[in-house]
Formats: C-alpha cells, structure tokens, sequence
C-alpha cells in the first residue's frame, strides 16, 4: 500500500489504518509532500507541517491504545472561514481578507472542534473568497486559486480552496461553508460531491460570518459515502450558536445503504420520486450541462427512482432575492471589523471615525465593500419597505414552492451551474455576470434545504459538471444515499483532473 496513499478515500484511509497497512504519520507525510509538490494551485493558505505530524502520531498512539475516534488519522483541511484555535493549530483564521490577515483565534469552530475530537489531522487552511463572497474564488486577497481540470479556469466559489484541494487529491475530504452555493458550486467545477447540509444541522459557531440566516457548514470530497463519514462528526446541537437546530443526531453512514422498502436488487432507488423543475432546464442552459445532468438522471431512473416534472416558478427571483438578504445581513456582520474591536488598523489616521474609514477602505477588497453598500442601501430608512422587506416576504413564498413540490417528490435535481467553469479574469469587472450563475444554488438556500452537488461526468472542454439533488429539510439521509446508490453504479466521481494520474506521487 506504498505507491499511492494520496489517492484513497477517506472510508479507504479508515480501512488501511485500521488494518495497520499504513500509519496515520506516513499518511499524513503523503499529503503533506502532495500539498507541497502542488503549492502553486494556491488552494492552501496555510499549512502547519510540525502540529499535523503530531496529531498523526496522537492518532497512531489512540490507535494503538484502543481509544481513537471515528476518523483518527485521516488528514483534512479546514476553509479558511472557520477559526482554528492558533495555540493549538499554529494556523492562522483570515476568511480570505486582508481585515484578518494576521488573525489569531483564541478558539476553534465547533465544526473544526468535532472533526479534531474525532481524531482527523488538520492539515492548514484553505483559501477562499473574501469572507465567502464570490463564486470564482478570485475575491481572495491572497490570490486566486486554479481549477486543477484546466489551471487557466476558476475552481469556483467561495469554497475554492476546498475543492480543489479534493480534486488535486491533496486532502480526501475538506470543509467548506455554502451561504449561497459555496459547496456546491465549486464541487461542480471540480468534480467531487459536497453536501450543504439544512440549515442548523452544523454550528455556525466560529465560522466567520457572512449572511447569519443562509451561512451553513458542509463537506467536501469525492464521494457520498466520505461526505457522511465527515458530516457524521461535523453534525449535531451546540448551544452556542441560536440557530442550531436541537434534534436527535442522525446516522448518516447507515443512511448510505439503507434499503428502500420492497427496492429490489439492482433497483436500489425504487419508489424514490425526483422532481426536475421546469425552471432546472431553461432553454438557456448549456448544452453539455444540459446532456451530462440528463445522462445521470437517466443512471437514477435505471436505478429505480421515477422521474416527474415540478414546477419552482419563483426560480429567477431568487437572484435578487439573495442579492438583497445576503448583503443585508452581511453589512451587519462586517460592522465588527472596524480596526479597534476587530481586524485590520491604519497606521495612519486621524480621529476615531478616520480610523474606522482607513482600516475598512485598507481591509476591505471591492467585492466586500459592495456588498457593505448594497446591504446599507437596503436596510436603509425608506428603502427596507421596498427592498429588504419584500425580499423577506419573497423568500418565504420560494420556500413555500419548495413544500408543495415535496408533496409530489422526495427529491429535486438538476444543474448546479448554467455552464461549466469559467476563465480566470473572465467575469472580472462584472460583478453581475457571476451572480446570475448562482441561479440554481440559491433557491435551496434561501430555503434552507439540504443541496448536494454528485459528479455528472464532464462536458465542455473536458470540464466537470454537477448534478444537484435538493432534499427536504433535514432529510440529509435520502440525498447521500440517492448520491451513493449512483456513486456505485457509475464511475463520474471517480473521473480524475488531468496530469495528476493517480499512483504518480510527487518527489518530496
Ligand atoms: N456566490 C454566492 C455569493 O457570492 C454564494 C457565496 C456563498 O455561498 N458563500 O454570495
């Protein structure tokens, strides 16, 4: 089990370290060498070499002793949005900004918190989109991060970083946050699964804030089965965070198999009813989106699941409907960051107000400054009535088309994305064009419903696509074994970015 470590699951990992074949240290010496030979994707913002070995050799030693959590030793990477506690971890928290460049949590995210409990290895940190707005990753202040398919195209965003190290097979498995479609969306450009769970299964605690009311914790890597093997631990109530959702702990691993009443062999979706809205497939779509979600849904209906057609007319108001609730909340949350109480200082300023003007113009790149001045504008006296307050009232009836949609189907799918992933630069300057390919994605959010994004093959230019599936709310459990009956019976997610074949491992 030499030649290849880098190239295993995280369910495979389990095994091998179980069965000895490889220690959680040479596992992690593997991926370390992989992050480093493949530093120039710029997908890590941050890696601790020395803290990762020591957790491998914790693992190894809780191996030994009998006492290791469900996931001990398996290498991860955390979005550089949640905290990671600096005296432990020696990494850094930046949310991508220039604001935190030099930010030192005294704390870890719950979600980063339960994924070292149950005994992964972080890694470092993952680059992203300025405080996770963006859908190309290139709002980062530290660099853009290149789509290991084609490394003159976008990885998609905000969770960059995060897929793209899971394609490049730098990490089997990372974190990623989706306010809007920032699991999702990346996960289409780069060919691996991702899971935002519903809204409140995973603590909002320690992920730095965008949008408080969509901002949802998930993860990302190649298979379904692997997404529930990290949600299993990510997943659960805190008492920290006011939204998390107090319920009895879901088991998502058994999920996976879990036999549909009466399914017979070979026919493991049997019963399963997915709707296609209409609004999914808009003459508008690309072509090879268009066939490449078509072909998988045809895998799902070999598989037992019946096809039926729904409707979700409010589709297209999502976009501004997002578009006002999300800066809204933002300009709210980015209010903290004033160079006193938070983040980035001027070093030259006048009074108190020609501090906070400095450090914010200085700290803020433009995307968030947009956002800020969009998210005033409309919680503004004589603008929250017109803008804000009927995007509220609108959110609700999107969400309400989803609930009669659940009365005719279990499951939605269609695209993730109108078109595969674009050039690096390409939408520079056009703020707009990016936003309106968050078209599929954020229904589901502003739903708060669980969306998943499952590999649909690859369509132009030999670029990934994803298939999305949307479950009721807390029915994480159908999307992963929907997700998972497909993942064994086809080979998509298991399509790899050229020139990083697996088995080649790089010279350390
Ligand atoms: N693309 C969306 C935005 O820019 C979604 C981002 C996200 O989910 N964090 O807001």
């Amino acid at each position: 089990m030499s030649g290849a470590l880098h190239t295993l699951s995280v369910a495979e990992q389990l095994h091998g370290l179980a069965g000895r074949r490889f220690s959680a240290l040479e596992l992690t010496e593997a991926m370390l060498a992989r992050a480093r030979a493949h530093a120039d994707l710029g997908a890590f913002l941050a890696l601790d070499e020395q803290r990762a070995r020591e957790q491998a050799r914790a693992a190894d030693a809780a191996r030994a002793a009998g006492t290791a959590g469900p996931l001990a030793g398996v290498p991860i990477a955390h979005k550089d949005i949640f905290v990671t506690d600096y005296a432990r971890t020696g990494l850094p928290s930046t949310a991508g900004s220039k604001m935190l460049a030099d930010y030192r949590s005294p704390f870890d995210a719950t979600v980063v918190a339960r994924l070292a409990a149950a005994g992964t290895v972080t890694l470092g940190k993952l680059n992203c989109d300025e405080f996770a707005m963006g859908s190309a990753n290139e709002n980062s202040a530290f660099g853009p991060v290149l789509n290991p398919w084609d490394r003159t195209r976008v990885p998609g965003g905000s969770s960059g970083g995060s897929a793209a190290a899971v394609a490049a097979r730098l990490v089997a498995a990372a974190t990623g946050t989706d306010t809007g479609g920032s699991i999702r969306q990346p996960a289409a450009f780069c060919g691996i699964t991702g899971i935002k769970p519903t809204y409140g299964v995973c603590s909002r605690y320690g992920m730095i804030a965008f949008a408080s009311s969509l901002d949802q914790a998930g993860p990302m890597a190649r298979t379904a089965e692997d997404c529930a093997l990290l949600l299993a631990a990510m997943a659960g109530f805190d008492e920290r965070d006011a939204t998390s959702a107090e319920r009895a702990p879901d088991d998502y691993v058994a999920a996976l198999a879990r036999p549909r009443e009466g399914a017979p062999a070979g026919r493991p979706l049997q019963g399963l009813r997915i709707g296609l809205p209409k609004e999914f497939f808009p003459a508008a779509l690309a072509e090879d989106v268009g066939r490449a979600v078509r072909t998988a849904l045809a895998e799902l209906e070999r598989l037992g699941a019946t096809l039926v057609d729904v409707s979700l007319p409010r589709t297209e108001l999502s976009i501004p409907v997002y578009y006002i609730i999300a800066p809204a909340e933002a300009s709210s949350n980015l209010s903290r960051f004033d160079g006193v109480r938070f983040g980035h200082r001027a070093a030259q300023h006048g009074d108190l107000l020609d501090l906070y003007k400095k450090s914010r113009a200085e700290g803020f790149g433009p995307e968030v400054k947009r956002r800020i001045m969009i998210g005033t504008y409309v919680l503004s006296h004589g603008y929250y009535d017109a803008y804000y307050l009927q995007a509220q009232k609108l959110r609700r009836m999107i969400a309400d088309d989803f609930a009669a949609c659940f009365r005719d189907c279990d499951l939605i799918a269609g695209p993730v994305a109108p078109t595969v992933a674009w050039r690096l630069g390409e939408q520079a300057g056009d703020p707009l064009r990016a936003y309106l390919a968050d078209i599929f994605t954020l229904p589901a959010s502003l739903a708060g419903l669980p969306g998943m994004s499952v590999p649909a093959g690859l369509g132009a230019g030999g670029l990934p696509v994803g298939l999305q599936l949307i479950g009721r709310h807390f029915d994480e459990g159908t999307l992963l074994h929907a997700a998972h009956a497909l993942q064994r019976a086809t080979d998509f997610h298991r399509l790899e970015p050229p020139g990083s074949p697996a088995g080649q491992e790089p010279k350390p």
